[in-house]
């Protein structure tokens, strides 16, 4: 294993973040140094997405473009990991014969087998555990120090079934982790230096484990000592439950953000979505929410050009997120996903009037974005920060408890990744605001 090197390729979504976090610290267990580039590298992990057709046409040529950089060397492995893994298995070595190992996402720890070199024979591991909790693969913040900001995996799969979404097919039914797990791992990347913690899952407020449900979760974790910060991320708006709201009242490091997907602003859509939601309740927990923690913001997920879906419709969609106040919107053009419910519907919305919707969302999540920024001008706000900024000059970039992105003029020196900055907003930008510091508490 001496002097071997990896490569991680991630695509996808926070969880395949998390999930090369965790392989990266699994490489390095074993003895692997992390390369500086796919260049210098004996070993490339290609962490793969599928909840989009252009992700996974996307890692088909990534894939594709490895044959030559192994040919360079010998010894070198080709892995294939993640959603796309899961969905093709055996697939991807009738297609990419220089591929060594396809790892579905809840078969990481197999890396192991194959972090010396290539096996034998090319190694296939797909499906999943059965909910045991060593499924859950920790941090190791005593390999790698985390960063300011450290995840924390509650549960893996989904059992919504929402009709266009293909993770409950390649990641799953869902398994949740034990609450003790969750909050020894929490305490421990705190112990290590995390300052604000993101709990992870599918529908991370479906969680359920031994009676106890998600606000219970919140409530242990956010008793940790040291904690100045806590997220989750995402919540499906059927599960925010009573019980929930209150925790947003009670826990201090629960922040006053939430991404909280809609998908869509109409009923009709709603129901072919199969999100067993409305448009009305909806508002009315987003409203509970903003009762119980003033100063709430959030943000959301958005599909348009779902089949079916009318123009007026997808006014509906833009209506709500004005109405709603989003202040962060992913917006994206529908694309059927194979083995989803929504495969079998007619994809009857053409491609110029999924574009044109895509901007007429985008265009209002701008302006309600615009009108939140500015109100935050004149207003002391606190950040964490997290790194030096791309404006330079000696200024560093970090969030607020709200997620806003804020750029802070020079600090005194005493400032680094991890500090809290009371920072006054001088002004605004496209995406993010202009501060000078006040206080540094590090
Ligand atoms: S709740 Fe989220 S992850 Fe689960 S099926 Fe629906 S969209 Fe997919």
């Amino acid at each position: 294993m001496e002097g071997r090197r990896y490569f991680l390729v991630t695509m996808g979504c926070q969880m395949n973040r998390h999930d090369s976090a965790r392989m990266a610290e699994a490489l390095y267990g074993a003895g692997l140094e992390p390369a500086v580039s796919l260049a210098d590298a004996d070993l490339c992990v290609v962490n793969t997405c599928c909840v989009r057709d252009k992700a996974e046409n996307k890692a088909r040529s990534a894939i594709g473009r490895l044959a030559a950089w192994k040919r360079r060397r010998p010894g070198r492995t080709v892995v294939v990991a993640g959603c796309v893994a899961e969905r093709l298995g055996p697939g991807w070595l009738a297609a990419f014969p220089h591929v060594d190992a396809v790892l579905g996402p809840d078969r990481l720890d197999a890396l192991a087998l194959v972090a010396a070199g290539p096996a034998r024979e090319p190694l296939v591991s797909t499906g999943f555990a059965a909910g045991v909790p060593s499924d859950f693969l920790a941090a190791r913040p005593d390999l790698v120090a985390p960063g300011p900001t450290a995840f924390v995996t509650v549960s893996k799969g989904c059992s919504q079934h929402c009709t266009f979404c293909i993770v409950p097919a390649v990641r799953g039914g869902l398994r949740c982790r034990p609450a003790a797990a969750v909050a020894a791992e929490a305490a421990a990347l705190i112990a290590a230096g995390a300052r604000e913690l993101v709990l992870l899952g599918q529908a991370v407020n479906d969680y359920a484990h031994d009676g106890a449900g998600f606000a219970a979760l919140l409530r242990r974790v956010g008793a940790v000592a040291g904690l100045r910060r806590l997220r989750y991320t995402s919540p499906h708006p059927r599960f925010v439950d009573e019980d929930t709201v209150r925790a947003h009242a009670d826990i201090a490091p629960l922040c006053e953000h939430v991404h909280l997907p809609i998908q869509s602003g109409a009923d009709p859509v709603l129901h072919r979505m199969g999100r067993r939601i409305s448009r009305e309740e909806i508002l009315r927990r987003i409203d509970a929410l903003r009762r119980a923690r003033p100063g709430m913001t959030f943000g959301t997920d958005v599909i348009v050009g779902f089949p079916g879906e009318t123009d007026e419709q997808a006014g509906e969609t833009v209506s709500l997120v004005r109405q709603a106040g989003f202040t962060q919107v992913f917006a994206f053009a529908y694309s059927p996903r194979p083995g989803t419910a929504a495969e079998r519907f007619a994809d009857d919305v053409p491609a110029s009037v999924k574009a044109e919707r895509l901007r007429r969302v985008q265009d209002a999540a701008d302006a309600v974005a615009d009108a939140h920024r500015r109100s935050l001008v004149g207003a002391t706000v606190e950040v964490l920060l997290e790194g030096p900024s791309d404006r330079g000059g000696g200024s560093w970039q970090g969030r607020t408890r709200n997620n806003d992105v804020v750029h802070v003029e020079a600090t005194d020196g005493t400032a680094s990744p991890g500090s809290f900055v009371e920072v006054a907003v001088t002004e605004t930008r496209p995406h993010c605001v202009i501060g000078v510091p006040r206080v540094v508490d590090r």
